[in-house]
């Protein structure tokens, strides 16, 4: 776990490590949620409800705005529901869901979306650079410089493909 947690903070993302059971990292989860509209997502069983439960007990029973109507594949629609927070801010959650969707995001917008990746975007040969095989390729440079994870290069290509062949879109 501590492995995890030290990759995705290299990578550039701010890491919470919680735990309802102690209450560790609670305090800290809670203030970073405050004031602003959080989305809450990850596979069913991983604890999300207990999680939003500490952070504001009782959360659950106040949905009350639906936000957003999402189409994903065939004519199968899901809800976002937009849950108001004590301390200021929402909680958008996702019931439903069983994994994070890629909705609205161009295939040309991805590489953006890696933290690690922005410091050397831009600088690809060709602009239009989707940063796997191209020659001149910063991002695979640093890939194979050791300053940007392998497996992470290889989730964003596999994302890629995903979105290259199947868009979805919001409605
Ligand atoms: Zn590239």
């Amino acid at each position: 776990m501590q492995d995890v947690i030290e990759r995705c903070r290299r990578a550039g993302y701010t890491v919470h490590a919680t735990s309802t059971k102690t209450g560790e990292g609670l305090a800290a989860f809670s203030a970073a949620l405050a004031g602003r509209i959080s989305v809450v997502t990850g596979p069913s069983g991983a604890g999300k409800s207990s999680l939003l439960n500490r952070v504001q007990p009782g959360l659950q029973l106040r949905t009350a705005e639906i936000s957003a109507k999402v189409r994903r594949g065939k004519n199968t629609t899901v809800s976002a529901v937009m849950l108001p927070l004590d301390a200021g801010g929402y909680l958008v959650d996702t019931p439903g869901f069983s994994e994070v969707g890629l909705w609205g995001i161009e295939p040309g917008e991805l590489d953006s979306c890696f933290p690690e990746f922005r410091p050397v975007l831009g600088e690809c040969r060709y602009g239009d650079c989707r940063h796997r095989t191209e020659p001149g390729c910063r991002v695979r440079e640093a890939v194979e410089a050791g300053q940007i994870a392998r497996d992470r290069w290889e989730s964003y290509l596999v994302l890629l493909e995903e979105l290259e062949s199947a868009p979805e879109e919001w409605e």
